[in-house]
């Protein structure tokens, strides 16, 4: 296993190495404004679309198809369509089936970070190599106008309070990762009018608690989403604020704003054959 072949955390493997994505995880335990997981469209290329959600012995299923057809992947990834730790039984279990049936290749995870930090030793155990948090403000000024709720427990918190949390769990988390020596990549949402001012601060954050990367995502405009109204982010805009992060933290810049289907190289368009075959592996 060689940790610098995933081609999201080194741009030079992005051309070589290809990732799968198995969508495992079908629960979210926030409600971000700017997403909109009702849409199942093979069309649309952003996080939080896929179209099938597989159990994990369905995923093993698939992912014996997707090794035989294409010989470049070097990640195995649960990245949604929810949250992975808002489904937890199901993204262990796949995690653990992967790394007994494939111990050679990278897994990875991405998630809201409000439920990871009691799954960081059994992450460690199964030799999750490769985490992103998003992050999308670490103030919960901020944070309170990006997110309608979050479940904790039982208990449903919004505004203030909910941000607050939220943001205490994701820097507990990601300390601890970083403390067991993983991968750890912040993905921050750059939302016009909303946080592109603080993106910077968000940076530094990270930086503190030494994160490896830092991607800093243009919003993608998410029709039926609270934030539908939301226009993308000039490429001017995207790029300063990129500028002004990557004085305290390495950037990453290819991002393709993966389906939580994706599979192949980044930025490879959807292979139909094996869209058809994660859809026959549902039944
Ligand atoms: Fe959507 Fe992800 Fe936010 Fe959940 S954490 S609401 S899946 S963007
Ligand atoms: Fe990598 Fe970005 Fe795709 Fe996630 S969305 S798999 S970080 S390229």
């Amino acid at each position: 296993m060689n940790l610098d072949n995933h081609p999201c955390f080194n741009p030079g493997a992005c051309k070589s190495f290809g990732r799968v994505h198995l969508p495992v995880a079908p629960r979210c335990n926030i409600q971000c404004k700017f997403c909109n997981r009702r849409f199942d469209c093979v069309n649309e290329t952003r996080p939080g679309v896929t179209s099938a959600v597989l159990s994990p012995g369905q995923a093993m299923v698939y992912l014996e198809e997707v090794f035989a057809l294409k010989g470049n992947i070097a990640v195995v990834g649960i990245a949604g369509p929810g949250d992975p730790f808002a489904n937890p039984e199901e993204t262990l279990e796949t995690l653990s089936r992967v790394r007994s049936r494939y111990p050679e290749v990278m897994l990875c995870v991405a998630t809201n970070g409000l439920n990871l930090e009691p799954y960081l030793d059994e992450i460690k155990r199964l030799d999750v190599s490769h985490v992103t948090v998003t992050v999308n403000a670490v103030d919960p000024a901020i944070g309170e106008q990006i997110y309608s709720w979050m479940r904790v427990g039982k208990r449903v918190l919004r505004a203030r309070e909910g941000a607050a949390v939220l943001l205490e769990r994701q820097l507990a988390a990601i300390k601890g990762l970083k403390d067991r020596g993983i991968m750890v990549k912040a993905n921050s949402i750059i939302l016009p009018g909303i946080n592109e001012g603080h993106i910077e601060a968000v940076a530094r954050r990270m930086a503190d608690l030494e994160v490896d990367l830092f991607n800093a995502m243009p919003y993608y405009p998410n029709a039926g989403s609270e934030f539908e109204h939301l226009a993308e982010p000039e490429t001017a805009t995207v790029e300063n604020i990129r500028a002004a992060a990557a004085v305290h933290v390495k950037q990453m810049r290819h991002c393709t704003r993966c389906r939580a289907d994706a599979v192949g190289l980044l930025g490879e368009p959807t292979d139909d054959g094996l869209m058809n075959t994660l859809s026959a592996c549902r039944r």
